[in-house]
Formats: structure tokens, C-alpha cells, sequence
């Protein structure tokens, strides 16, 4: 996808303050922080959005929310932290490649 901002971002196009990276994920941090500890995991396989993922993105969505706990911890998140994934308009999605929000670290609102 060349025109998507992190595609961009994996391709190393656009710089970032890399979490973490593996063959198939990239973590890094949210450029416009909500929470002291703020930062993404996303696919390398560009998937817009979570409604356009499909049965064989099983695994790959399994290890996105396995890898959450693990670096929440390494980025100091002792006591918890939330996780988020806008989904299209109604959900507030504002960049079309899938991720998830790990952010923590402050008292957070109740949704
Ligand atoms: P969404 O609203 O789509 O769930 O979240 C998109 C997130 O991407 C926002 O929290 C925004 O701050 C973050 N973001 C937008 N552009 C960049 C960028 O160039 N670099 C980084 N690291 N984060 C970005
Ligand atoms: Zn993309």
C-alpha cells in the first residue's frame, strides 16, 4: 500500500520510536501520546481495518494481543494498561491500517 502512512512506516519511509519488531508486527510509539506510556502494535500485512480481517489472520491476531501484556511490562506498565482498535468512522479510525492502542501509565477514564 504506498500511500498508507504505516506501511510507510514499516517500509522505514517515515521514522519512528520503534517497540518492538518481528517478521510480522511492528510496536511503536503514538507520535500524539493520550497516556504517559502510549504506543501501537500493528501487522506488516496491511489490513485497513479490523472488519476486513479474515479466518487466516486468526494467529496473527492472537499474537497481537499476546505481545500487549509483554511489552506493556517492558515499557513499565506494572499495573495494567488498555488496549484499543478503532474501527472505521463510527469507531474514530483515522489512519486505514490496522492496529492496536496499548497506552497506560495515568488514570484513565471509564469508557
Ligand atoms: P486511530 O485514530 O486511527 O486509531 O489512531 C491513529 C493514531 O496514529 C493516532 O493516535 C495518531 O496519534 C497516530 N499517528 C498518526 N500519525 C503518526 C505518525 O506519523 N507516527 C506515529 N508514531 N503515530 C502517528
Ligand atoms: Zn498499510
Amino acid at each position: 500500500m504506498t500511500d498508507c502512512l504505516f506501511c510507510k512506516i514499516i517500509a522505514g519511509e517515515i521514522p519512528c520510536r520503534k517497540v518492538y519488531e518481528s517478521e510480522e508486527l511492528l510496536a511503536f510509539h503514538d507520535i500524539n501520546p493520550v497516556a504517559p506510556v502510549h504506543f501501537m502494535i500493528i501487522p506488516k500485512e496491511h489490513i485497513a481495518r479490523l472488519d476486513e480481517a479474515h479466518a487466516r489472520h486468526e494467529l496473527l491476531l492472537g499474537r497481537m494481543l499476546l505481545l500487549a501484556p509483554l511489552l506493556a511490562k517492558e515499557q513499565g506498565l506494572t499495573d495494567g494498561f488498555r488496549t484499543v482498535i478503532n474501527t472505521g468512522p463510527g469507531g474514530g479510525q483515522e489512519v486505514y491500517h490496522l492496529h492496536m492502542h496499548v497506552f497506560g501509565g495515568a488514570s484513565l477514564h471509564r469508557l
